[in-house]
């Protein structure tokens, strides 16, 4: 009766994306404030990861926290066909005033990947729903990631993790990404070609592509990749030239993670359909959603449920959730969570021209809260080993970086302060130059 939580982790539990042979017992929480997590055994972690960057304004935030809390003792949770409430609600004129025209309605699931699920759904009816061209092909880029259900993996393949299902994805035809970094001199000439391949492959499918899908400005899961707002936009402009559907995955970069409430700001494109999760509920609660256009909204209106969009999820619109996405919203205002990020940026962006100079140590980029270099080659291998070598040593000092193969990057939340970040900078600076021998050659 007496065992410890690990033990009965040990015993009863399997992680995700864990080799559960090889990775080290995992390490028990016991609360969370702020930037700082804090172990069962007493040490306090800086959380420079968002714990799967999904927190936003700090862990444990007292108004998300008594929000929720008046929440659950209201009304926890209903049945969302036929019924609403006011949190659902609220979130949902909140998101549609934070958006461009004419992405105009809020439809509700619980996680990244099912509002991956759903646009794609949504697209490939569209069409169904409104013409008899049987359009079956899938736009995606290379390197995007967009989560691990069946639709999401297809368009998400050449992100690397998921080889044992190859054959079971759909038909997704991948386009080149032009990457960019601090100090890139040749981005223009990267993107000249990406774009002209992408006209090749246009000129040749164009008519058969249901829906070109795209991470705007930061390929997260694939290594941090970043590109010049330019080029998102004249990909995007090139499909909606074609009028075929532009899914924007900003379950990432969504909530104020690139600088701005969402990253197509910067690029001033608005999609057919975004796909939001992570930041949206503050990082508390599972929670997402797909927000269509009017015109994909409209080509599901119809007499009979043939053309209705037969999708929902027994969780779909958790008060819980919704009501932790309304305080979320509303401390951007009451914190100036975008100033704060501003800060952020300004600071990692002095840091990464001095980290430039070690030896090893490429591509340097930042974006928002995001600061990623790429060690050893400037190409990102998830499955390069020195990840794990410079996880425990940043551990040892106290702070939560989770690499990506060879790719680090330090994603704090907005309330993290100038010393916090500043240790977390010269902690891991510290340890690039530690492992070094590791990497350079
Ligand atoms: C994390 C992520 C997803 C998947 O979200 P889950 O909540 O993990 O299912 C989809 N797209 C992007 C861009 C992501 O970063």
């Amino acid at each position: 009766m007496n065992e410890s939580i690990v033990e009965l982790d040990q015993k009863y539990i399997w992680h995700p994306f864990t080799q559960e042979r090889t990775a080290p017992p995992p390490l028990p929480v016991a609360r969370a404030l702020g930037a700082s997590l804090f172990l069962e055994d007493g040490r306090e972690i800086l959380d420079m990861a968002c714990s799967w960057w999904v927190n936003v304004h700090g862990h444990s935030h007292p108004k998300i926290a008594s929000a929720l809390a008046h929440q659950a003792a209201t009304l926890e949770h209903v049945i969302f066909a036929g019924f609403t409430h006011e949190p659902a609600a609220r979130l949902a004129e909140a998101l549609i005033k934070a958006l461009p025209r004419p992405l105009s309605r809020v439809f509700y699931s619980d996680n990244g990947s099912t509002a991956v699920e759903v646009a794609l759904k949504m697209a490939w009816q569209y069409w169904r729903n409104t013409s008899t061209t049987n359009r079956r092909m899938f736009l995606a880029m290379q390197g995007g990631y967009h989560g691990d259900t069946f639709g999401a993996m297809a368009v998400g393949r050449t992100s690397g993790y998921y080889a044992p299902f190859n054959d079971l994805l759909c038909e997704v035809t991948h386009l080149p990404f032009a990457p960019t970094w601090l100090g890139d001199t040749a981005c223009e000439e990267r993107e000249a070609l990406a774009l002209a391949r992408i006209d090749e492959v246009l000129d040749r499918h164009g008519h058969e592509v249901a829906a070109f899908l795209a991470e705007p400005l930061v390929q997260g899961a694939s290594g941090m990749n970043m590109c010049r707002p330019e080029f998102l936009r004249a990909v995007v402009e090139r499909m909606q030239a074609r009028s075929i559907p532009v899914i924007l995955d900003e379950v990432m970069t969504g909530f104020g993670r690139t600088g701005t409430m969402f990253a197509l700001e910067q690029a001033q494109v608005v999609p057919d359909l975004l796909c939001l999760s992570k930041g949206i509920s503050g990082g508390f609660l599972p929670l997402a959603a797909t927000v269509a256009s009017q015109r994909i909204y409209n080509a599901f209106l119809g007499d009979d449920f043939h053309t209705a969009f037969a999708h929902g999820h027994s969780f779909t619109a958790n008060p819980l959730g919704c009501a932790a996405g309304v305080a979320s919203i509303k401390l951007f205002d009451e914190e100036g969570t975008l100033e704060r990020i501003a800060r952020i940026t300004q600071s990692n962006r002095a840091w990464l021209a001095e980290v430039a100079n070690l030896p090893g140590v490429t591509r340097p980029r930042a974006l928002g809260s995001i600061a990623a270099v790429t060690l050893g080659t400037d190409v990102s291998d998830y499955h390069a080993e020195i990840g794990a070598a410079v996880k425990a040593k940043c551990f040892a000092r106290g702070l939560l970086i989770r690499p990506m193969g060879n790719v680090v990057y330090l994603m704090p939340p907005a309330c993290v302060s100038p010393e916090e970040l500043k240790r977390a900078q010269d902690g891991l600076t510290d340890v690039l130059r530690e492992t070094a021998h590791l990497y350079t050659r």
